[in-house]
C-alpha cells in the first residue's frame, strides 16, 4: 500500500508556532529556526514521543530550519546502543530526517566539564561534601527556605582542586557533588543550589570508562542546546519549573547563544501507560512479548501492529499542541489509523473462524475465477481474480441455525450473497454425531447470480465473505484488545493489576484467500467485514501470521457524531 510517506507541511497553528513565527518576523535568533528532539536512549520511543517529534521536526520544516536528533545520554546507568538504533529507526519511520544533525550529549562531556570549571572560578559553583541525605534535608520545603551547605563558602581553589580530583576518580561514588551557587531561599526548589555533577562509576555505552563524573540533565541540557545553536527548545510541562535553571546556566557560562525553552503538555492516552519506566516494567516482567509488542504504545509496537506513519502524524496534528494537561481518547488514534487504512489498504477475503460450506449443485472439480474489487474507496485499485469452487469456508458467526429477529445472514432455507460470487441458499445443516456441533452446511447456488446480482432483481439481505477451501491459505490471526482494562492505568501505583487478561486472542485455524500466500511482513490489508490486518514478522510462507491493526467499527466516529463534532 502506498500511504503518503512524507509529513504534511501545514498543520494547524498553535501557541508554539505563534511564538516561532513572531520570532522570525522580529528577527530574533537572526530569523533562524533550529529545534531538536532529545530522547534519552534508555527505552524505545512511544506515541508521546511522536507528538514531540512531529512538533520539533514540523516546526523546523515549516520555516526551512533544522531539527537535530540529539541523544541525551548523560545518565549511563540505563542507556545503550540498542535504544539508540531503535530511536533512529523510529524517527525515520515516522518520516522525519535529521540530515547531518545527529548529536550526542556525551560528545559534549569535555566542554560541559570546562564550563563547570568556569562556574567554579567565577564563584558560581562549589564542591559540596554533604551526603545526599543531608543535601535533601538542607533543601527545605515548598513553604520554607532551604539552608546553605557549610561547604558553600569553600574557597574557589579548593573546589577547583576537588572537582579535578573527582574527575580523576579519587573519590567514591556519592561522596562529593558539584553544585551551582544560586539561591537557597528561592521559592523555586530547583534554584536551591542544584547539583550539576555527581560521581558515578558506570561504564557509558559511548565514552566507556573515560568519565566517572556525569553532568545532571538541568546542567547538560541547556548547554547542549546552546552548543548546537538551538533557537527554540521545546519540552514538556514538567520542565516548566526548571526553566529558571535552564536560563541561569546559559546566563553564567560563556556560550554564544541563548535558546528559548518553551513547554507544552505531554500526550496522555486512555487505556495506555506512557512512561518509559512502566513500559520497561511491562517488557522486563514479560507481560508483553517485547518493546515491539503490538499492544504497546511504542512506535515499534504500533508499526508491528500495522499503524501507518501517516496516521500517527495525522493524529499528532489533530490533537494539536497546548499548554494544558489532558487525556486523549485512544479511540481518536484508532480513528486516524482506520481513516488512513480505509483509503489505502487493499481488501481481501479472510475467514477467521471457518465453517465449511458444500454447494451441492456446483460441478465437482470446477474452479472459477471471480472478479473481486480491490478497494471500493479507490477505483484505480481495480479488481483481482479469486478462485471459487464447490467447497468453501464462511465465518461461523455468519450462520445461525435458529436466527434471531434481526439476524439477516445465513440460516436454514435462507438465501444470501457470497461477495462478488453467487447467491447461495442453505438446504441442510450437518452435525458431528459425537458432539452435536455443526460440521458443515449444505447449500445450493443460483448460477444466474454470478458476480453477485440476480437478473430477476431478487434481493438478499446479507453479503458474506468466503474463501475456497481447496485454495485458501492457512493463517494465524492475533486479535488485540486494550492492554489495560481501566481508562487511566498510569495513575495507579499497582498498574499491573489492571492489565486486561484478554488483551490477546490468537486464532489458529483461519483461512485467507490464496493471493495472500507469501505476503511480506508489514503488508497491510482489510479483511472484508472484519477489520484491518498487517502481516507479522513471525509469519512464515507455510503459516501466515496476521495482526489485527484495528477493527472496522468506529467508536470514535460515533462519539464525534453524538457530540455534534
Ligand atoms: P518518559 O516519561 O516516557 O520516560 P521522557 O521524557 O523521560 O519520557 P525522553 O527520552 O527524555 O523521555 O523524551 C524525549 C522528548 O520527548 C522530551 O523532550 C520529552 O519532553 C518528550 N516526551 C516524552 N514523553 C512525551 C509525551 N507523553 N508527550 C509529549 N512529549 C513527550
Ligand atoms: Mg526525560
Amino acid at each position: 500500500m502506498s500511504s503518503p510517506d512524507t509529513p504534511r507541511d501545514a498543520p494547524g497553528r498553535d501557541f508554539i508556532r505563534e511564538i516561532v513565527a513572531a520570532d522570525r518576523e522580529a528577527g530574533t535568533h537572526d530569523g533562524r529556526v533550529v529545534t531538536r528532539f532529545p530522547p534519552e536512549p534508555n527505552g524505545y520511543l512511544h506515541i508521546g514521543h511522536a507528538k514531540s517529534i512531529c512538533l520539533n521536526f514540523g516546526v523546523a520544516l515549516e520555516h526551512g530550519g533544522r531539527c537535530h536528533l540529539r541523544f541525551d545520554d548523560t545518565n549511563p546507568t540505563k542507556e545503550n546502543l540498542e535504544y539508540v538504533e531503535s530511536i533512529k529507526a523510529d524517527v525515520r519511520w515516522l518520516g522525519f530526517d535529521w540530515g547531518d544533525g545527529l548529536y550526542y550529549a556525551s560528545d559534549y562531556f569535555e566542554q560541559l566539564y570546562d564550563y563547570a570549571v568556569h562556574l567554579v572560578r567565577a564563584g558560581k559553583a562549589y564542591v559540596d561534601s554533604l551526603t545526599a541525605d543531608e543535601i535533601r534535608e538542607h533543601r527545605g520545603t515548598l513553604t520554607g527556605p532551604g539552608r546553605e551547605s557549610p561547604y558553600r563558602t569553600r574557597p574557589v581553589e579548593e573546589s577547583l582542586e576537588l572537582f579535578a580530583r573527582m574527575r580523576a576518580g579519587e573519590f567514591a561514588d556519592g561522596t562529593l557533588v558539584l553544585r551551582a551557587k544560586i539561591d537557597m531561599a528561592s521559592g523555586n526548589l530547583n534554584m536551591r543550589d542544584p547539583v550539576l555533577y555527581r560521581i558515578r562509576r558506570v561504564t557509558h555505552y559511548r565514552t566507556g570508562d573515560q568519565w566517572c563524573v556525569y553532568p545532571m540533565y538541568d546542567y547538560a541540557h541547556p548547554i547542549s542546546d546552546a552548543i548546537e545553536g538551538i533557537t527554540h527548545s521545546l519540552c514538556t510541562l514538567e520542565f516548566e519549573d526548571h526553566r529558571p535553571v535552564y536560563d541561569w546556566v546559559l546566563d553564567n557560562v560563556p556560550v554564544a547563544v541563548h535558546p528559548q525553552q518553551i513547554e507544552f503538555a505531554r500526550l496522555n492516552l486512555t487505556y495506555t501507560v506512557m512512561s518509559k519506566r512502566r513500559l520497561l516494567e511491562l517488557v522486563e516482567g514479560r507481560h508483553v512479548t517485547g518493546w515491539d509488542d503490538p499492544r504497546l504504545p511504542t512506535l515499534s509496537g504500533m508499526r508491528r501492529r500495522g499503524y501507518t506513519p501517516a496516521a500517527i502524524r495525522e493524529f499528532c496534528d489533530r490533537i494539536g499542541v497546548a499548554k494544558r494537561e489532558n487525556v486523549i481518547d485512544i479511540a481518536s488514534l484508532e480513528h486516524a489509523v482506520r481513516e488512513d487504512l480505509n483509503t489505502h489498504a487493499p481488501r481481501v477475503l479472510g475467514v477467521l473462524r471457518p465453517l465449511r460450506v458444500v454447494i451441492d449443485n456446483y460441478p465437482e472439480g470446477q474452479v472459477e475465477d471471480v472478479d473481486v474489487i480491490n478497494n471500493p474507496e479507490d477505483p484505480a485499485a481495480g479488481t483481482r481474480k479469486v478462485p471459487f469452487s464447490k467447497v468453501l469456508y464462511i465465518e461461523q458467526d455468519d450462520f445461525r441455525e435458529d436466527p434471531p429477529k434481526k439476524f439477516f445472514r445465513l440460516a436454514p432455507g435462507r438465501e444470501v450473497r457470497l461477495r462478488c460470487a453467487y447467491f447461495i441458499t442453505c438446504t441442510d445443516v450437518v452435525k458431528d454425531p459425537a458432539t452435536g456441533e455443526i460440521a458443515e452446511l449444505r447449500c445450493t447456488y443460483d448460477p444466474l447470480t454470478r458476480g453477485g446480482d440476480s437478473p430477476d432483481g431478487r434481493r438478499v439481505k446479507a453479503t458474506l465473505h468466503w474463501v475456497s477451501a481447496a485454495h485458501a491459505v492457512p493463517a494465524h490471526v492475533r486479535l488485540y484488545d486494550r492492554l489495560f482494562s481501566v481508562e487511566q492505568p498510569g495513575d495507579q501505583e499497582h498498574f499491573l493489576e489492571s492489565l486486561n487478561p484478554s488483551s490477546l486472542e490468537t486464532l489458529t485455524s483461519c483461512q485467507v484467500e490464496p493471493g495472500l500466500a507469501g505476503a511480506a511482513a508489514g503488508y497491510r490489508c482489510q479483511f472484508e467485514r472484519i477489520g484491518y490486518f498487517s502481516v507479522d514478522p513471525d509469519s512464515r510462507p507455510d503459516r501466515l501470521v496476521f495482526n489485527r491493526t484495528v477493527g472496522l467499527r468506529d467508536t470514535w466516529a460515533r462519539i464525534e457524531k453524538k457530540s455534534g463534532g
